[in-house]
């Protein structure tokens, strides 16, 4: 799905349709996100960090960069943090972790059907 023809104002209304519980009394929390990373409305970057809000449904990070400036990443993780800052978990990377997950998995759902795995 393409936003690059749709306007900013179409854009904040598509933002605020996946966010309905962000919408605080006509309190505009675009604006707030924007602002808090130092941002205006009317800056280039601004206008892309709405279409990626847009398009996702995520705010921003907003932890703090080696800089000290705020992050300026798309937050989807824990406390709504970016992947960088503690934000979301990539699953198990190695071989091993990926055999854990998948033997957790399938021992779980024995047992949910009334199965002892250590019994098979
Ligand atoms: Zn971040």
């Amino acid at each position: 799905m393409s936003f690059d023809h749709l306007t900013t104002e179409q854009l904040r209304a598509i933002i605020h349709g996946k966010h309905p519980a962000l919408v605080r009394g006509g309190n505009d929390w675009i604006t707030d996100e924007l602002a808090a990373v130092g941002l205006q409305e009317s800056d280039e970057a601004a206008d892309n960090l709405i279409r990626k809000m847009a398009k996702t449904g995520f705010g921003l990070c907003k932890a703090r960069t080696r800089r000290g400036s705020p992050c300026r990443a798309l937050g989807d993780g824990a406390g709504g943090r970016c992947i960088l800052h503690g934000g979301a978990s990539v699953g198990p990377v190695t071989l091993k972790g990926k055999q854990n997950a998948l033997q957790a998995l399938v021992r779980a759902r024995l047992k949910r059907r009334g199965i002892d795995p250590d019994k098979l």
